[in-house]
């Protein structure tokens, strides 16, 4: 089900996973201090989504703004990295145990989670953060995620939040994000100037609709501005994610947005599509399976790939990589991301799943590929 109005983030079942992001300039006030109220009732937003029965990923920023003013360093602690990574140091603790102590007062346990650009990039850590927040999520905890700031180097991090929360959308499976921002939406021209209008539904992030991002964010507490929130909605588009902007700065931001349309919605071209786009176009393949029709037939019926029915496998690649896999006659009927590197797979390769284990030694994994890891072309 594609979502095509901001209501529909409300709706369990259009959107029943969701990454809400909150900008650094809306949970730290001007004088560096988290603003509590705002943020309790926003907390009461995400419960209340969580009794609809949507799981909610929260992605926080404000580590590095809360920490700058417990250490007194100038600029809000974006003078240099170092000043940065010291802050994050500190901010980080005050911000997920802030986070852990509202959610606690309506029964919701906080998962803290810091990641580097590398952890999802690289496959094999992005399939494990996948299962993390898979993991989370089932348990019924809200994972709190912010950039691992104080580790992450200028050259692999990704320097704004906007674009992680895509990129966390993307490895959890959401179907949707939502950004908390300081103005409530993308305008079609600088929205200082006068006859600025609010474009209210974007498909396809083109040319012109870059050209309408001033960039810069407008609180100099964060890093985003809308440029990185219009990579953001590209990265969410590609995974078949709809990803919208609202203004976080009212109090329970959320529910009168989405009810009043008031935001820009970035709707995405749909799942499979864009799965396919992602698995079959952006990753090379380092290797390949072949299989017999028996396997054939179960992944076009929607199934993951077993060994069982794998007869032959070919290149050296290791667990997260992607492959493709052949079916008997040679043909390419699916790529996807293996859970097994090479040898792996040789030696489990047509034996039934129930022998794995003592084939490899340590419990196996359900499958060769899972199907949430796998495009059929
Ligand atoms: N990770 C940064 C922090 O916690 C925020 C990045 C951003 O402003 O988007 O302070």
């Amino acid at each position: 089900m594609s979502i095509e109005t901001l209501s529909q983030l409300t709706d369990a079942v259009a959107a029943p996973r969701l990454v809400i992001k909150v900008g650094s300039a809306l949970l730290v006030g001007k004088d560096g201090a988290p603003r509590r109220a705002w943020l309790t009732l926003l907390v009461a937003e995400i419960a209340a989504a969580r009794a609809r029965g949507q799981d909610v990923i929260v992605v926080s920023s404000g580590a590095i703004a809360l920490g700058a003013r417990k250490l007194g360093l100038a600029r809000g602690g974006r003078g240099s990295l170092a000043d940065a990574q010291a802050a994050a140091a500190v901010g980080q603790i005050a911000l997920a145990g802030l986070w852990a102590e509202l959610l606690a007062a309506h029964g919701l346990i906080a998962a803290q989670v810091l990641l580097t650009l590398e952890d999802l990039e690289e496959r094999r850590r992005y399939l494990n953060v996948t299962a993390t927040l898979g993991t989370l999520l089932a348990s019924g905890a809200v994972p709190v995620i912010n950039e691992n700031d104080t580790v992450a180097t200028e050259e692999i991090r990704f320097g704004d939040n906007d674009r992680l929360a895509a990129r966390v959308g993307q490895a959890a499976g959401a179907s949707a994000v939502l950004l908390l921002s300081d103005i409530d939406g993308l305008y079609d021209r600088d929205p200082r100037l006068e006859g600025a209008v609010r474009v209210p539904v974007v498909r396809g992030v083109t040319p012109e609709i870059h050209a309408m991002a001033t960039g810069g964010s407008s609180s100099g507490l964060g890093s985003g501005g809308m440029t990185s929130k219009l990579q953001a909605a590209e990265i969410a588009g590609l995974a078949g994610i709809a990803l919208a902007i609202i203004d976080g700065r009212p109090d329970s931001p959320i529910a009168a947005a989405l009810a009043e349309e008031r935001g820009t919605l970035f709707c995405s071209p749909g799942k499979a599509r864009a799965r396919k786009a992602w698995l079959g176009g952006k990753l090379r393949m380092k290797g390949a399976v072949t299989v017999d029709a028996g396997a054939a037939a179960a992944l076009a019926r929607g199934s993951s790939l077993l060994a069982a029915g794998v007869t032959a496998v070919e290149g050296t690649f290791l667990r997260g990589d992607a492959i493709a896999v052949h079916g008997p006659d040679g043909t390419v009927l699916a790529r996807g991301l293996s859970e097994y590197d090479a040898a792996e797979c040789t030696a489990l390769m047509g034996h039934p799943s129930a022998e794995h284990e003592a084939l490899l030694g340590y419990a196996p994994r359900s499958a060769l590929i899972h199907r949430d890891q796998l495009v059929m072309l």
